[in-house]
C-alpha cells in the first residue's frame, strides 16, 4: 500500500463536514466541534499566539510593563 494517490481513493468515511456557523468543512462529526470557529461553543475559536508573543519576553515570561527599545536610547 501507497501513502500517495492511490490509497486516496479508499477515504470513505468523513470525518469533517460543513460547520454550520463558519461555513468551512471543519465540523468534526464525532467530536460535533467545529476546528476552525470552535462550534457549538459561544466564543469564536482564536490562535493565541500572537497575544503571548506580544506580552511575553524571549524567556516566557511575562512582561508587567511593555518596555521599548527606544526608552534605553539617550
Ligand atoms: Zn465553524
Amino acid at each position: 500500500m501507497t501513502k500517495g494517490t492511490s490509497s486516496f481513493g479508499k477515504r470513505r468515511n468523513k470525518t469533517h463536514t460543513l460547520c454550520r456557523r463558519c461555513g468551512s468543512k471543519a465540523y468534526h462529526l464525532q467530536k460535533s466541534t467545529c476546528g476552525k470557529c470552535g462550534y457549538p461553543a459561544k466564543r469564536k475559536r482564536k490562535c493565541m499566539d500572537s497575544v503571548k508573543e506580544q506580552r511575553l519576553n524571549p524567556r516566557g515570561q511575562l512582561l508587567q510593563h511593555p518596555v521599548h527599545l527606544k526608552d534605553f536610547k539617550d
